[in-house]
């Protein structure tokens, strides 16, 4: 059935987006891996989040999927022929909805310890849109004015789609009160199980190897190229909370942190397998696949970086032009346009620090005439 596998015995059958499914896998190792699709409690382009149980010290899951799909969880947890007592840690490979949002419940049903990056549990306390929606540059505040969301308000910040808002909300106070008990540092290990910090996506994000296969989260996905953070700014008071090492915004986000952290993962060499959290099983088939997918993406940012670079040209474009250039239509409305849009900011971001792009004072987006994106993409995938 699969070649990165050696053994795939799917114990329940899911929709063809795979919800519910659980598949027991064995590494070229021997290694059992439960794979657990958790369904998310809203419509989800992206699918059920896949969590991974596995024994390594005491059993250990791979993050606990969305609010409100804890019973999902425990559900798919018993159908791989455990109960959540038995299990002894979560391990969240980076704080968004659909991966932390129900491991308070687990934690407090299973008696579980969370386990997180230690950056983690030092954002805990805010909301991450207050450190990822201020425009801490000009070509921010033009996405900003564009989108509609002017306003430096914290209260206002975000989606206006209300309902929305208010599920994020719900989850931002509800994990606040989330005990982190493992703080993981890139390179630490626990039995088997080793970490990486592969921040970009996510400033916290971990990808965590285990016997020839590696979790991979929202780092690296078949099928969708995750989406990179913007850069960001701390206010000083989370800088006076962040340890010394973790205060240089610019090394753990944006596109440029993004596509280091995929060379990461792509150097643990060509055999290495990949677990995401999403589309391990879409479209009624599986997608296995190894680290070579890592490189994939970056070949993907590098196609984009030269098409921007080529739109743009020297005459110029505004932001908003770009990006509907990019875009389907119908894929621009609401929320869709600020994460169109702050897609294309990453990369203009990133074209700018190497100097392919230049903002004119009226906001116009012109290329310089260099391609310094090629070498970078270059030397990220050689
Ligand atoms: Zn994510
Ligand atoms: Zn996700």
């Amino acid at each position: 059935m699969s070649q990165i596998f050696k053994d795939v015995v799917e114990l329940r059958r899911g929709d063809s987006e795979g919800n519910s499914m659980v598949v027991k896998l064995t590494t070229d190792g021997g290694t059992v891996i439960h794979a657990i699709a958790v369904p998310q409690d809203w419509p989800s382009r992206t699918g059920p989040t896949w969590t991974y149980l596995f024994e390594n010290e005491g059993l250990t899951l791979i993050d606990a999927g969305s609010t409100g799909s804890y019973a999902a969880l425990e559900d798919g947890i018993a159908q791989a022929g455990f109960t959540v007592s038995d299990i002894e840690r979560v391990v969240i490979t980076h704080g968004h909805v659909d991966h932390d949002g129900a491991a308070g419940e687990l934690a407090q049903e299973a008696d579980a310890e969370i386990w997180a990056h230690e950056i983690y549990s030092h954002l805990l306390p805010y909301n991450p849109w207050d450190i990822q929606r201020k425009a801490v540059s000009p070509i921010q505040q033009e996405m900003r004015r564009v989108t509609g969301e002017n306003t430096q308000s914290h209260d206002s910040a975000g989606p206006r789609h209300s309902e929305y808002r208010t599920r994020h909300e719900h989850y931002i106070g509800k994990r606040k009160g989330y005990e982190v008990k493992g703080n993981i540092q890139d390179g630490d290990s626990l039995g088997g199980l080793r970490f990486m910090h592969t921040p970009g996506h996510s400033p916290d994000e971990i990808c965590a190897t285990l016997d020839g296969a590696v979790f991979t989260g929202d780092h690296v996905l078949p099928e969708i190229t995750p989406h990179p953070t913007t850069k960001a700014h701390y206010s000083d008071d989370i800088k006076d909370r962040l340890p010394e090492a973790y205060r240089d915004e610019d090394s753990f986000y944006g596109l440029n942190t993004y596509l280091k952290s995929l060379k990461n993962v792509a150097d643990l060499g060509r055999e290495m397998a990949v677990l995401p959290a999403h589309r391990l099983f879409n479209k009624g088939r599986y997608n296995f696949q190894t680290v070579s997918r890592a490189s994939e993406i970056i070949r993907h940012h590098g196609r984009r970086l030269g098409r921007i670079v080529n739109r743009v040209g020297r005459d110029g474009t505004s932001l908003e032009a770009l990006t509907r250039g990019f875009f389907a239509r119908r894929k621009l409305i609401g929320g869709n346009l600020y994460a169109a849009m702050s897609e294309v900011v990453a990369h203009i971001e990133l074209l700018e620090d190497i100097g392919d792009i230049r903002l004119a004072d009226d906001r116009g987006i012109h290329s310089t005439g260099s391609e310094n994106y090629k070498q970078l993409i270059h030397e990220l995938t050689s």
